[in-house]
């Protein structure tokens, strides 16, 4: 940042402007007290042998105290501020009697409560140069400082600027670090994802079956797998074109985001074929979920302007996901189940087993 007085034709309210700028930026306004700086305002009251030490930030229409001892406030107008006189004059201002000076001489806060008699301030200056505040220390009756006093005030007011550069960098940190995580949850989302259905990739969905497959080997209950593929999709592709074929797709996601659970996990597993992952579920839950995938497409048809309403169907192979079953047999078990919907008439769901009401897997089969 330029310090405004280093550029000719600045208005003084333009350069206020730019040291309000400079103070804001430091975002310490209003933050709580801490230690590190608790610790200098009563280092500079032992050292100073004063009642009172603060550490003032001067802002627009007030000063505010980032750690105060002996004060009792945390903030005052600016108007009977004797600090906004400091941040004007040099690296150290002593006022040694308050009523001999006549500018401070009617202050009420020299005149009254709390009777500030003595007052010695250092410069908090920023490193372009912007008078920012002061460590100041305070008394109730008239008297100086010691060169060595002196030099310990001017010494404590740079390491209040020290803490605020290090808040300043850790800031900067954070926000870095923010910025990286979210980077990298973007990544993985986007590692993971399948961009046109937005759907989990087969990556992702493999990943998270080998997840689900060892929490029931360690006893979570089983889980039911369906395979599912378009019908007949082909021909939607030769009859409308790619383009539509691939709305088609997206619809399918849609369907199935609204039929399914939110703990069901739906995977594009390839081309025209999902995949989806009913945690806990029996076989004679995730069939009644597969009938209302078959019913929902039955009555949502994808509209668009450069084709006719579509109907699709679906066929699913529909297993259980169990321990002591390997995921690449249960897969091809889920496969063949599939290939069988496909056989018996497309745009049914086979189950493995009997689930309900002492049916066999061959009346698990949804009719066209
Ligand atoms: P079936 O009922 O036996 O499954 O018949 P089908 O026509 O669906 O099966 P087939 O495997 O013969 O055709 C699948 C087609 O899906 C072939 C391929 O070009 C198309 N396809 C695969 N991925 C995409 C895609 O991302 N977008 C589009 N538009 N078409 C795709
Ligand atoms: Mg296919
Ligand atoms: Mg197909």
């Amino acid at each position: 940042m330029t310090r405004p007085t280093d550029q000719p034709g600045h208005t003084p309210a333009q350069d206020e402007e730019a040291r309000l700028a400079a103070l804001n930026a430091y975002g310490i306004l209003d933050t709580p007290p801490e230690p590190a700086f608790d610790d200098i305002t009563e280092l500079a009251a032992l050292i100073c042998d004063t009642p009172i030490a603060v550490i003032n930030f001067v802002d627009r229409h007030r000063q505010w105290f980032k750690s105060e001892q002996g004060l009792g406030v945390r903030e005052t107008p600016l108007d009977i501020s004797i600090c906004a006189h400091v941040i004007l004059q040099s690296e150290l201002f002593v006022v040694p009697d308050t009523r001999q000076d006549a500018r401070f001489a009617c202050n009420p806060l020299v005149t009254g409560e709390p009777y500030l008699r003595f007052y010695a301030g250092a410069l908090l200056k920023s490193p372009e140069g912007f008078p920012l505040g002061t460590l100041c220390v305070l008394d109730h009756r008239p008297r100086e400082l010691t060169e060595k006093q002196r030099i310990a005030l001017t010494a404590l007011a740079s390491q209040v600027m020290n803490n605020l550069e290090l808040i300043r960098v850790q800031q900067a940190q954070a926000a870095l670090i923010e910025q990286l995580q979210s980077a990298q949850k973007e990544l993985i989302h986007l590692a993971s994802t399948d961009p046109l259905t937005g759907l989990y990739n087969r990556r992702a969905i493999e990943e998270r079956l080998s997840q689900e497959l060892a929490l029931i080997e360690r006893g979570r209950a089983p889980a039911a797998l369906m395979l599912m593929d378009l019908d007949h999709f082909k021909t939607i592709n030769d009859d409308f074109g790619h383009e539509t074929g691939d709305r088609v797709i997206e619809h399918f996601a849609r369907v199935c985001k609204n039929v399914f659970r939110q703990s069901d996990i739906i995977g594009r597993w390839g081309g025209e074929e999902f995949v989806v992952l009913l945690p806990g579920a029996t076989e004679a839950e995730a069939w009644q979920a597969a009938q209302r995938l078959h019913q929902s497409l039955r009555q949502t048809p994808l509209v668009g302007d450069e084709h006719p309403p579509l109907l699709i169907t679906v066929s699913i192979g529909l297993c259980s996901l169990s321990k002591d079953c390997e995921l690449e047999d249960t897969l091809r078990q889920a496969d063949e189940l599939l290939y069988q919907a496909k056989d018996s008439g497309r745009n049914r769901t086979v189950c493995a087993s009997a689930t309900t009401d002492g049916e066999t897997p061959d009346d698990l089969t949804t009719p066209d």
